[in-house]
């Protein structure tokens, strides 16, 4: 079954806003395992959207659109839709009941003529209750084509898809799918293409998409069947061989849960408490732990030791080790993690030295280098790392490594 979605709206033409409906609607679309072809954006014009709708009915079996479902003049989506899938226009009762009960609870008392216009409905059109908004979602159904009318305020569309419409293309159609992630850390985008370059190359059904994050690789195992029960069938092997083939490096099969998320449910399954210190990273590895709720059970307090003297102050950094091998260097990761333990009751400290740049690089010590220590049950691991990019982005991959790290740690040592 082929999709095609058509975005209305002369903002989105001009670059107003971003186009985030799209990108929604595409992968939801993705999951139910239509496939899509086109996307088309069309300003708030009556005969080019007449003429985007005429052609997406011819080359799709399901159109969806959103926006110019409103009130006001520039809003003709229903209008167009109707005229070209050969619709009359009536008044649904039972919306307008709903307009009026929408102003009863409103701030706004008095309703101005044009919102009745949203009680105006093609006639055998099933119409989509708004909770969130007074123009209804719109379901058109001719000749085996169907066209989906949705409000363009994302907070109204997403329900009403959601609730809605997903079930109902759900049923449409005739095969189930079923996807699994798998989340890898630790190994870049390229090595993972080719560690599963053939099974890449000889699949159909399930597929393997992989998308790359910073640091990470996310691959969805996709199948469709005829049951449920089928495509967990198709799906089993394919990632029994996935894990064989990265092993620790999958941190997470969950679609919701973060690198960060899998480090704390770690955390706590081991009863560990971690405390961080940062140089380079200046805090973002503990923002990137409080972004987890609950991690209080696990993390009291971590530091931020810019300077030198902050290194020696709270981490007991030694001043020789600071002379003779520098900031960034790999003894100076060690002690900053072992200081971490000492300067709290802790049981796992990772620290993280590094240059972020764009200045200070040396031919020896160039931006880029980070050296990230870990220390647990009286074990110091330090890796050392050659990033590329800016600031930000060696900052960032920084954290990926360094909550991979203290993952990988407590597996290691829990062995
Ligand atoms: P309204 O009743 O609010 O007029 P509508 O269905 O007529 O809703 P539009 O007038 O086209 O929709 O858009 C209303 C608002 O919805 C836009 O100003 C914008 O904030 C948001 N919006 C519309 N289309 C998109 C889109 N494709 N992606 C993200 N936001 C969108
Ligand atoms: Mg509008």
């Amino acid at each position: 079954m082929i999709c095609e979605l058509i975005s209305v709206g002369t903002e989105l033409l001009l670059g107003n806003i971003v186009n985030t409906n799209t990108q929604f609607l595409a992968e939801k679309c993705a999951l139910l395992g239509l496939s899509m072809y086109h996307q088309v954006t069309v300003g708030d014009n009556r005969e080019r959207l007449s003429e985007a709708v005429r052609t997406a009915l011819k080359r799709a079996d399901v159109v969806i659109l959103t926006g110019g479902l409103g009130p006001t003049e520039d809003d003709m989506t229903k209008e167009v839709c109707a005229e070209v899938m050969g619709f009359s226009l009536v008044e649904d009762a039972h919306t307008r009941e709903r307009i009026e009960d929408y102003f009863k609870n409103s701030i706004y008392k008095d309703i101005t003529d044009n919102n009745w216009k949203q009680a105006i409905s093609p006639e055998g059109a099933r119409v989509l209750d708004n909770e969130n908004g007074t123009a209804p979602g719109l379901i058109l159904e001719k000749n085996g084509k169907l066209c989906v009318l949705l409000p363009g305020p994302p907070n109204e569309m997403i329900p009403l898809f959601m609730g809605q419409v997903y079930p109902y293309l759900q049923k449409l159609r005739p095969e189930v799918i079923r996807s699994q992630m798998v989340k890898i850390c630790g190994v870049g985008e390229s090595q993972v293409e080719d560690k599963l370059l053939d099974m890449i190359d000889r699949q159909t059904n399930p597929t393997i998409a992989t998308y790359a994050k910073t640091g990470e690789v996310h691959l969805r195992v996709t199948a469709k069947a005829r049951s449920e029960e089928e495509a967990e069938r198709l799906i089993k092997p394919v990632v029994k061989e996935i894990k064989k083939r990265f092993g620790d490096h999958i941190y997470s099969m969950k679609e919701g849960e973060t690198l960060e998320m899998a480090v704390v449910r770690l955390l706590k399954k081991h009863e560990l408490t971690v405390t961080t210190a940062e140089s380079c990273t200046g805090g973002l590895l503990a923002a990137r732990l409080v972004n987890v709720p609950g991690v209080s059970d696990v993390f009291r307090e971590g530091f931020i030791t810019y300077a030198n003297r902050s290194k020696r102050k709270i981490l007991d950094v030694s001043k020789s080790t600071l002379k003779k091998y520098g900031a960034v260097s790999e003894q100076t990761a060690k002690e900053m993690a072992t200081g971490g333990v000492f300067a709290t009751d802790a049981d796992v400290c990772v620290a993280i030295t590094g240059l972020a740049g764009p200045d200070g690089g040396t031919e020896e010590k160039p931006v880029g280098l980070v050296y990230i220590a870990c220390y647990l049950r009286e074990k110091v691991r330090v890796e050392r790392y050659q990033f590329k990019g800016d600031r930000n982005k060696i900052r960032e991959q920084s954290v990926v490594k360094a909550l991979d790290l203290l993952r990988r740690s407590i597996l290691e040592e829990e062995r």
